[in-house]
């Protein structure tokens, strides 16, 4: 639960930041970031960079601006990028692609597993004629809903974008629970990719800040993209800390939320409620007939917040321990009998 008792599971966006990981904020050196000169923003996309294996790393102020930067980046006006329907880059972020960078998007259906058919993704591809946009990039998710791509899959997709000639781009927000969950290192999960943006801000706790990674050359374009759209931050270094807090403790623990969710899927399926199989942080259950919204009004007078929906995304975090899983499996109870 969080410091007001609540436990929250509409995200794991909400997690708050610890008093250490204050403490590593308030301590932070610091310079103008505009100008490169911020020690702790320099440090973090480095030691980031270096994780993943990639030459070079640029600190944002969300994931979607990240996301934004890396389109606008890869590709140019009537350029298209082949995405999946439900992909955040695609459905959460405002169409800011298309609205501010003239790119269309080709949205596909993912498969079960979370990635697109390549088949599809090859059937996709307009050849170049003057009637279609030039289809440009890639783009993939992972984790996407809580499902871990298979590395198998990754490598598959790495070779077929660089036999098309295409650019291949990871919305990696989650790429450490995708790595705690596989056990394999995440330079192992982006080999391949062009570029890859990270959240800090989800369930590596830091209250702000995505990386966008990639070749030393896009993160120099990257940085001029991220100045166009605002993104340009100057002692940015006291939220640079905050990931870097978040890098340095907050990773290895993330196999707590897994097990956490796995508790809560197992509850709540002996509720018997129908429940997705789950993978990482994320529950999704079904309602069937129960009425979403007096669920959610019933959990909230138990200091328990959920997203009404017919099909519930339950997200566990550092601020919801094994104990609130026993009271939101008792609270489910109580609701259904
Ligand atoms: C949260 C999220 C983003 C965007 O991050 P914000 O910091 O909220 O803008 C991008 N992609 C995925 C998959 C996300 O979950």
């Amino acid at each position: 639960m969080n410091a007001e008792g609540v436990i929250d599971l509409r995200s794991d966006t909400v997690t708050e930041p610890s008093v250490e990981m204050r403490a590593m904020m308030a301590a932070a050196a610091v310079g103008d970031d505009v100008y490169g000169e911020d020690p702790s923003v320099n440090a973090l996309q480095t030691t980031l960079a270096e994780r993943v294996g990639m030459e070079s790393g640029l600190f944002m102020p969300s994931g979607t601006q990240s996301n934004l930067v890396a389109l606008l980046t890869h590709c140019g006006r009537g350029d298209e990028y082949i995405v999946g329907q439900q992909a955040h880059t695609y459905k959460y972020e405002g169409g800011g692609a298309a609205a501010l960078g003239g790119i269309q998007p080709q949205p596909l259906e993912f498969a079960p597993f979370g990635g697109l058919d390549l088949a599809q993704v090859q059937a996709a591809i307009k050849p170049p004629d003057s009637h279609f946009a030039r289809t440009r990039l890639l783009c993939l998710e992972n984790t996407m809903q809580g499902k871990v791509l298979p590395p198998a899959y990754l490598a598959e997709a790495a070779g077929f974008a660089k036999r098309q000639g295409l650019k291949l781009h990871l919305d990696g927000a989650r790429l450490f629970n995708a790595s705690v969950a596989s056990g394999e290192e995440v330079r192992t999960l982006v080999s391949g990719f062009d570029s890859v943006s990270i959240c800090l801000s989800k369930g590596l706790g830091a209250p702000v800040g995505s990386v966008l990674l990639g070749s030393a050359s896009f993160i120099e374009e990257a940085r001029r993209w991220r100045k166009v759209c605002g993104g340009g931050l100057r002692q940015a270094g006291i939220l640079a800390a905050a990931g870097m807090y978040a890098l340095e403790h907050n990773v290895q623990r993330l196999a707590q939320d897994h097990q956490n969710a796995a508790q809560l899927a197992a509850g709540l399926k002996a509720c018997g409620l129908e429940v997705e199989p789950v993978q990482t942080n994320m529950v999704f259950v079904h309602c069937g007939h129960h009425a979403p919204v007096e669920l959610r009004d019933f959990l909230a007078r138990q200091h328990i917040r959920i997203t009404a929906a017919p099909r519930l995304r339950l997200v566990t975090h550092l601020n919801i321990d094994e104990a609130d899983i026993a009271r939101i499996i008792a609270a489910f109870e109580r609701f259904l009998h």
